[in-house]
């Protein structure tokens, strides 16, 4: 222990956890947290909502002498944690632009005369000067950053006021800071990271696996296609979510879905609020089972036995789809998502960043426009279609976005029109002109190319093969995710049925025996209790909420298979379910339990087959085969070749050459990663002109008799 660090700390953490939190023990990630802060490093924290961030600053803030800051956006849920913490005892306050400076400067005197454990302070009083000279002499032992994404200008909430507190922090004296968030993907962790000039941080990663839903990503070529697989996962699963890029598909799913006598809802936001939270209600109620949404469809949806989230077409960012997805299973037990992909999706998507990204040159077009048709009062009484036209935009998403970039800069403002739906625009400098506009033309263009890049991620998720919820994991930045055993990819990837070792009768012992503890003997045999969701966070030692709500942290059979990890272990379930050993009731829930064949084997007393589950990481990519060279592929290619070379207007073996192609032919490559493994394609052309080749191979796949 340094003697910084002894000076600091007063309590343990463990002993605090206890007494003033009434916690036995850490959830995921705490703990790793918790320790790192407590050696007095800067760091960055991301975890889900609801993943327990909140004790990570907290629990330190009563370890640590002197104060602990925190820096939270939102005043109603800064009462709430500020209420919540003052009735465990933990002397706790705020300070934001609610309180009266009188009670403000009372409460900073409180800081100083160590009546204070934790401030959360709003973010826009760091502005002042007089905030952050009163601050002085109050020993400040730790600066949180609670939704740290919030400095990010690239996140979905960004707050100028958050981008200040990096020269906050210095103007202090650089106390140790931790900056806390549930989403940052790579480009926003780095801009937290340097925002507040963290210096050498951790950064921890933790708990956004989702060992209880098993994802698919499925390639369909017609809207036919994606109905017939809907209509199966809606006879398998019932109760779900299906998104859909546009309000028009929302609205022809759902029509289609009803005509099944599917009961089901349609959301999007085209629906006047009060028509929205009807259907919400009625979701939420579960007089429906389906609900048939775009992306607006989300923010507080607390059904739990959410059982499938189908997505209809591609999202636009990984983000965006782990988010929809994870709207399944809340319950913890075992759910379905689905992608439908088809490539030809992508252009919705991009038709949507080009709407959100309209670039200085049109931003200056609708404000030339707006100054052309302003009054005398310096307003516009026009719609955005009306604006749209004017400029002769096509893309009317432009058209608002344009204008909240000028709003937001505060050249313009937008007012209701009273008994119009349409709201009016007043120009608030007008003695600026277009050319006079002070954009920040890097940043707009930066921010379509973010835009870009992350469809681009998402595309190559569709395309992969390797275990899709590791993947995820690893674009968020969780280090060290294995396989999950029950997405697309991992069940593809099957090892031999044979005979257990007796090692791997060992495992199939003990998850029998968790099996049977989750579920009730009757005379007439056992039944099950819980879904296999359930059971395998169990047994692999999940702290997760509902497991440890349920009390099944406290069954003997706890973590008995945490060394296998969860990726495993879900094979395994799957396996021992079609060896026989396990069944599945069906009721309301899908709930596990044993056969009379899995109880034998449980006692030690049957012989079994299974198909054992890769213990190797799975994924990995194969090496291409050799099918053999076949002429009528090789000319087909030869064909996208020549379109291709037509239509960039160069000859044809710049494309790829002869012997390439042969390549594509004989080794018939799936993914782009594959790709590059034909002898003569790089990384350069892969990128640029792969796709077609890969898609006419797939075509031709598919034509072949099965
Ligand atoms: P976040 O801020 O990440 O959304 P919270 O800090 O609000 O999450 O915590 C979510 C829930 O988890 C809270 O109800 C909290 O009481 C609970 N929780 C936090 N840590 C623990 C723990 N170690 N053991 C049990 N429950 C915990
Ligand atoms: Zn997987």
């Amino acid at each position: 222990m340094s003697g910084a660090r002894a000076e600091k700390v007063i309590d343990e953490p463990l002993a605090v956890l206890e007494r003033h939190f009434g916690h036995r023990a850490f959830l995921d990630g705490q703990e790793q947290v918790i320790e790192q802060i407590m050696s007095g490093k800067d760091g960055l924290v991301v975890m889900p909502t609801g993943g327990g961030k909140s004790l990570c600053y907290q629990l330190p803030a009563l370890c640590f002498r002197g104060v602990t800051l925190v820096v939270s956006p939102l005043i109603a849920l800064m009462k709430d944690q500020v209420d919540a913490l003052v009735e465990k005892g933990i002397p706790a306050t705020l300070i934001n632009s609610s309180v009266p400076w009188e009670e403000q400067r009372a409460r900073l005197d409180g800081m100083r005369t160590g009546e204070w454990k934790l401030v959360y302070v709003a973010p826009e009083r760091f502005r002042a000067d007089s905030f952050i000279r009163a601050l002085e002499g109050v020993e400040v032992s730790l600066f949180a950053v609670d939704e740290a994404h919030c400095l990010s200008q690239w996140g979905h909430d960004f707050r100028p006021d958050y981008m200040r507190l990096g020269r906050s922090l210095e103007a202090i004296g650089r106390p140790q800071c931790v900056a806390l968030t549930a989403t940052a993907t790579p480009m926003v962790r780095a801009d937290i990271l340097g925002v507040l000039a963290l210096k050498d941080p951790f950064e921890v990663v933790s708990g956004f696996s989702r060992p209880n839903l098993s994802l698919t990503i499925t390639a369909v070529d017609k809207v036919a296609q994606k109905f017939e697989r809907l209509r199966e996962i809606v006879a398998a699963h019932k109760t779900g979510i299906v998104y859909c890029a546009t309000r028009k598909k929302v609205d022809l799913v759902s029509e289609t879905l009803a005509s099944w006598g599917v009961k089901v809802i349609a959301y999007h936001g085209g629906m006047s609020d009060a028509e929205r939270a009807e259907a919400q209600d009625v979701f939420l109620a579960r007089k429906a089972d389906v609900a048939v949404a775009t992306n607006a469809f989300g923010m507080g949806i607390d059904r739990s036995d959410v059982r499938f989230v189908a997505h209809f077409e591609v999202p636009g960012s990984i983000e965006a789809y782990y988010q929809e997805a994870g709207r399944a299973g809340r319950d913890g037990e075992a759910s379905v998502c689905e992608l439908l992909f088809n490539f030809a999706d992508t252009r919705t998507q991009e038709f949507f960043i080009d709407g959100a990204n309209p670039g200085g040159q049109t931003i200056r077009d609708i404000y030339r426009f707006l100054l052309d048709e302003a009054d005398d009062d310096y307003e516009v009484h026009r719609s955005i279609d009306d604006i749209a036209d004017g400029v002769g935009v096509r893309n009317g998403m432009a058209v608002g976005s344009a204008l909240s970039t000028l709003a937001r800069a505060g050249y313009i403002e937008r007012f209701d029109i009273p008994g119009k739906r349409m709201r009016g625009t007043r120009i608030k400098r007008p003695e600026v002109s277009a050319m006079g506009l002070e954009l920040d033309d890097r940043a707009l263009e930066e921010k379509d190319a973010r835009d870009r890049e992350k469809l681009k991620a998402m595309v190559e998720l569709c395309y992969a093969r390797a275990c899709r919820q590791q993947w995820i994991l690893e674009y968020f930045g969780e280090k060290g995710a294995s396989t999950c055993g029950t997405c697309d990819v991992c069940l593809d990837d099957h090892g031999d049925d044979r005979e257990p070792t007796t090692q791997e009768d060992l495992i199939v012992r003990k998850a029998l025996s968790g099996v049977a503890r989750m579920s009730r003997k009757t005379s007439a045999g056992w039944s099950g209790k819980f879904g296999r969701g359930k059971i395998v966070q169990m047994l692999t030692g999940s702290r997760s909420q509902e497991i440890l709500a349920a009390g099944l942290d406290q069954l003997t059979t706890y973590g008995i298979l945490k060394a296998q990890g969860t990726g495993y272990v879900n094979s395994l379930f799957r396996s021992m379910l079609e060896a026989g050993l396990l069944r599945v009731e069906t009721g309301e829930y899908p709930l596990m339990t044993l056969t009379d064949r899995g109880a034998r084997v449980m006692a030690g007393k049957g012989n079994y087959r299974l198909r054992w589950p890769s213990t190797d990481g799975g994924g990995t990519p194969v090496e291409l085969e050799d099918r053999g060279f076949d002429p009528q592929l090789y000319s087909a290619l030869k064909d996208v070749r020549n379109r291709l070379a037509k239509a960039q207007s160069v000859p044809a073996y710049v494309i790829f050459n002869n012997r390439t192609l042969e390549g594509f032919a004989r080794f018939q490559p799936v993914t782009a990663a594959d790709a590059l493994k034909v002898p003569g394609v790089g990384e350069a052309k892969v990128e640029r002109y792969a796709r077609p080749f890969l898609d006419c191979i797939a075509d031709f796949r598919r034509s072949l008799p099965k």
